[in-house]
C-alpha cells in the first residue's frame, strides 16, 4: 500500500489535498480513499471496492470511451464560465452547482444557457431543499433556463422526492444519490414514483458487483459518478460505466480536472474519456509517516468489519 496527498486546484468540500490510499493486486492497482470524516462502517464498503479492483477479473464490457460530463462551481462571471466550459473538449453536459442563493442560481444558470442552446444543464442540489423551497426554486429556473437534463437529490428522503414528482407541473427528471448510497441497504428501498435515475459510485457503493446489482433492481437509467478520486479511482468508475449495456448519460467522471497534481493522467477527447491502462506515477506524492499509519489503521479495522 502507498498512501498519496495530491494538491486539489481549489478547495472542495472544504478539501485542499486529496489523500488516497492505493495497493496492488494481481488485477492492478485500487484505490481506498473514502473522506477523512467518513466512519468506519460507511468507509468498509470503499475497501470492499478497492479490493475487488485489486483481485476480481473484470466485467464484460461494452464500450471503450466514456462520455463525461463538466462541472461549473458556485461562480457568475459569464467570462470564467466561458473558459471553464472551454476547457472540457467536446463536452456538451455541465453540472451546474446550485442551491446556496437563488438569484444568483439563476443569473448563473442564464450565463450559460446564453453560451448555447446544446449545453445540456443538470443540477445537483444534495438533498439540500424541502419539497415547497423545490417547487418554488425549480419553477424559477425553468421559466430562465427552460428543462434540465435532471435534478440530482433536490430533496432529502425518497417520500419527499415522490410528493414533489407528484405535485411539480413542469417536466422533471429526478436522479437519486445520496437516497441509495448513504442508507444500509439500498436493495430495501422502493424508488418507485420517486426517481427516474440512478447515481452509481464505484467505491460508495462497494465496487462494480455490487454496483450492477442495485442498478439492477431498480430497473431504472444509470449516471456514473466519481468521488473526488485520483485517476485509479476514476479509472474503476470508467469500468463500471463500461459495462453497463445501456448507458443514455454522461458520466460523473471528469472530476480529475479538479485535482492539480494526479497519479496518472486520463485525458478528456471529445467529450469522452477512454479506458487505458494507467501510467501510474508516485514519486513526491507519498504522505508522512503518521498519516500512512493512520490509513493503515483505518484500512484494518475496515478490512476487520468486512470480515477479513
Ligand atoms: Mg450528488
Amino acid at each position: 500500500m502507498r498512501v498519496v496527498a495530491l494538491p486539489m486546484k481549489t478547495n472542495f468540500r472544504g478539501v485542499t489535498v486529496r489523500e488516497v490510499a492505493l495497493f496492488r493486486g494481481e488485477y492492478g492497482w485500487a484505490e481506498f480513499s473514502p473522506f477523512l470524516e467518513y466512519g468506519d462502517d460507511e468507509s468498509s464498503l470503499w475497501l470492499k471496492s478497492a479490493i475487488e479492483a485489486a483481485t476480481s477479473e473484470r466485467p464484460t464490457i461494452y464500450r471503450t470511451q466514456i462520455p463525461v460530463n463538466g462541472t461549473i462551481p458556485a461562480i457568475n462571471d459569464k467570462s470564467v464560465i466561458k473558459r471553464l466550459i472551454e476547457s472540457y473538449p467536446g463536452v456538451s453536459t455541465f453540472k451546474v452547482k446550485v442551491g446556496e442563493n437563488l438569484p444568483e442560481d439563476i443569473a448563473r444558470l442564464a450565463q450559460i444557457r446564453s453560451l448555447g442552446r446544446k449545453i445540456k444543464i443538470r443540477i445537483d442540489v444534495n438533498g439540500g431543499w424541502t419539497v415547497d423551497q423545490a417547487l418554488t426554486n425549480l419553477y424559477a429556473m425553468y421559466e430562465e433556463v427552460g428543462p434540465f437534463e435532471y435534478v440530482e437529490q433536490p430533496c432529502s428522503t425518497v417520500e419527499e422526492l415522490r410528493e414533489l414528482k407528484s405535485k411539480i407541473r413542469i417536466p422533471l427528471l429526478i436522479a437519486a444519490d445520496e437516497v441509495i448510497r448513504k442508507v444500509a441497504d439500498p436493495f430495501a428501498i422502493d424508488l418507485e414514483g420517486a426517481a427516474d435515475i440512478l447515481m452509481l459510485k464505484v467505491q460508495p457503493l462497494g465496487g462494480i458487483a455490487r454496483s450492477l446489482a442495485i442498478a439492477g433492481h431498480h430497473k431504472l437509467p444509470v449516471v456514473v459518478s466519481s468521488a473526488l478520486e485520483s485517476a485509479v479511482g476514476i479509472g474503476y468508475g470508467l469500468e463500471l460505466a463500461a459495462s453497463i449495456e445501456n448507458l443514455s448519460f454522461d458520466c460523473g467522471l471528469a472530476t480529475g480536472s479538479l485535482i492539480s497534481v494526479d497519479v496518472a493522467t486520463l485525458p478528456i477527447e471529445d467529450g469522452a474519456i477512454s479506458l487505458t491502462d494507467l501510467d501510474i506515477r508516485l514519486d513526491g506524492l507519498d504522505v508522512a509517516p503518521d498519516r500512512f499509519e493512520w490509513w493503515k489503521n483505518r484500512t484494518m479495522r475496515c478490512a476487520e468489519k468486512l470480515g477479513i
